[in-house]
């Protein structure tokens, strides 16, 4: 199997379900554990996030906190993989924040593709890439430059016990980063690492571009809606 997010061969299995990635240090599932769509869509409906909820509201609170704290009402907002229950977009809805959600299952609004935005949260999300490298190349077009990507996604270090963890256990994970995973994205999609911590991960879209081919690219976007 190829990893999905660098392209390398991985040959180092870390267990039956996960391979390590020796180049960009993710933990990949094995895709034939891979679920379908309407299997994986089926496990979220029974999740039933209540924007309501205060537990979860304050689960994702580094992300309102730092969206409060660094952006204006009027700036444009994209929730990414918003869920069953938008709970961040809802929380900076009610402050006017301008926020839009998507979901490829509960919210498949494909115009957002066709806006670029200031901030791009994403929460409990990236785990659940099939396709990593396409999904972030994705994001990484929507954001207007100096935007940012403020992402909620636990990082693997070598004091967690993999076996017994939920993060792996959770049949609907296929991609679990570790902190050099993250450093990896950011240097090939030359973004900036504004906060790395185990769990809240921003980063900064850097400089311009002037060639072509480095603009944004709709229809790449795009594809990661029809998956
Ligand atoms: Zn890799």
């Amino acid at each position: 199997m190829i990893c999905t997010l660098c392209g390398s061969t991985l040959i180092n299995k870390k267990d039956e379900y996960y391979y390590d990635c020796d180049i960009c240090k993710a933990i990949v599932k094995d895709e034939k554990y891979y679920l379908t769509a309407d299997e994986e869509k089926a496990i979220y409906e029974t999740h039933n996030n209540d924007v309501n909820d205060i537990r979860y509201q304050n689960f994702t609170m580094p992300i309102t906190n730092y969206v409060i704290e660094k952006f204006l009402p009027e700036h444009k907002g994209l929730d990414f993989g918003s869920g069953t229950g938008p709970v961040i977009s809802s929380m900076l809805m009610e402050k006017d924040y301008d926020i839009v959600q998507y979901d490829p299952f509960f919210a498949p609004n494909q115009n957002i593709f066709n806006n670029m935005y200031d901030y791009i949260v994403s929460c409990e999300v990236f785990e659940h890439f099939h396709n990593p490298k396409i999904e972030i190349d994705s994001l990484t077009s929507l954001l207007k430059v100096n935007g940012m990507l403020l992402i909620m996604t636990m990082l693997y270090n070598d004091q967690i016990d993999f076996n017994k963890w939920n993060y792996r256990n959770d049949s609907t994970h296929v991609f679990i980063y570790r902190k050099e995973t993250i450093e990896y994205i950011a240097k090939e999609k030359k973004l900036e690492i504004d906060i790395l911590t185990d769990r809240f991960i921003v980063l900064r879209k850097t400089g311009y571009n002037k060639d072509k081919s480095a603009m944004p690219s709709i229809p790449q976007a795009r594809r990661l809606c029809n998956r």
